[in-house]
């Protein structure tokens, strides 16, 4: 089969590999679309998670491997144990490896399992014609959504897991939603915010593709890019956006230190900072600013089941799907078309699929 596979920086070459076998307990899928994530690209330009000498906690690979964790496809072949699915069935999944053992596992919060892996960076992954995965993290996809769509159901999943988690600390209903970061975990944070009863939801970042998108779903936008002195700016703004009273919740979805600093000063007393996005460097945070009005930090690590709500939202079109699709490539075109493109012109791209066999 064709795979898109990893051997190091900015070296993923286009290669003939095996059919795998689904294993006791995992379905062979047939992939039909692939999205790009900002976890693959920070593996393009790294290594980050992909183990290069020591061997993945869980699965005792290391490089080279197919990269991808983002699909839609059909079931191609079921393994020994599997019960409940069958071939030619339209699934998506959730693409953690985890041992299923730990107390994490156990209490369902799989997502920060002690070994926790995800296929694409700890296993092969699904930029390839076929990807074996866990029966147990397949999501079935509802007749009226497309594979396309169905394609982006898994970042949109990270948003949702995000407002799930501060549910448990008030929620985020009548409340005053920051986004800092609009790429598709931003713009999926946008819309779970919003569709949990958020008062009102203020996005901030570059690209005037993702202000269109956020306005026309109720959002207003602040491009940092068209602020005068940049960053400066932006802490006025939220002031004057929120009567003075800063956000109820901000979430951090860029990863990165401007960003995060951004991020502290306007969430309001007592209020809560969610990071979702991940760190390339590692930062440095102002606690005494954090502290000094008991602002409350959260993080929120990828998802647990939260696939099967974005694919309730896209199906009720709640959630507009085929429009944060900003290009299709192929695996031929992967390389210069996608990863390349996105190195160049991020600003302008919410998702970039890869169609594979549909
Ligand atoms: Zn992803
Ligand atoms: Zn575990």
């Amino acid at each position: 089969m064709k795979a898109a596979v990893w051997h190091g920086y900015k070296d993923v070459r286009i290669e003939d590999r095996p059919v795998p076998e689904p294993k006791a307990g995992q379905v062979r899928i047939k992939v039909d679309y692939a999205g790009i994530c900002g976890t693959d690209r920070h593996e393009y330009v790294g290594p980050n998670f992909i183990p290069v000498t020591k061997p993945h906690r869980l699965t005792g690979r290391t490089a080279p491997l197919i990269i991808g964790h983002e699909f839609s496809g059909r079931i191609d072949a079921v393994g020994e144990g599997v019960s409940g699915w069958e071939p030619g069935q339209r699934v998506t999944a959730n693409g953690s490896l985890t041992c299923g053992e730990c107390e994490l596992c156990r209490s369902g919060r799989y997502n920060i399992c002690k070994k926790l892996g995800f296929v694409g960076v700890g296993d092969d992954g699904c930029f390839a014609e076929y990807l074996v995965v866990g029966a147990d993290k397949l999501f079935a996809i509802p007749d009226e959504v497309t594979q396309k769509e169905a394609a982006v159901a898994e970042p949109l999943a990270c948003g949702i897991h995000a407002t799930n988690l501060i549910g448990d600390l008030g929620g985020v209903k009548g409340k005053l939603a920051v986004i800092v970061g609009p790429g598709i975990i931003g713009i999926g944070a946008f819309y779970a915010a919003k569709l949990a009863g958020a008062r009102k939801v203020l996005v901030i970042g570059r690209g005037e593709e993702k202000r269109a998108v956020i306005e026309k779903h109720g959002g207003e936008f602040l491009n940092t890019a068209l602020l005068e002195n940049g960053a400066a700016d932006v802490p006025s703004y939220v002031e004057k956006w929120s009567d003075g009273a800063l956000a109820d919740v901000v979430y951090e979805c860029a990863g990165t230190q401007q960003t995060l600093d951004l991020c502290v000063p306007i969430v309001k007393p007592g209020g809560i900072l969610m990071v979702m996005g991940v760190f390339g460097q590692k930062p440095v945070i102002d606690m005494n600013t954090v502290q000094e009005a008991e602002r409350i930090i959260l993080t929120s690590q990828a998802h647990v089941n939260e696939i099967a709500e974005a694919l309730e939202y896209i199906r009720k079109g709640e959630i507009d799907a085929d429009e944060l699709v900003t290009r299709v490539v192929t695996l031929d075109t992967l390389v210069e078309d996608g990863f390349e493109e996105l190195e160049r012109n991020s600003k302008n791209h919410i998702k970039v699929l890869i169609r594979i066999s549909e």
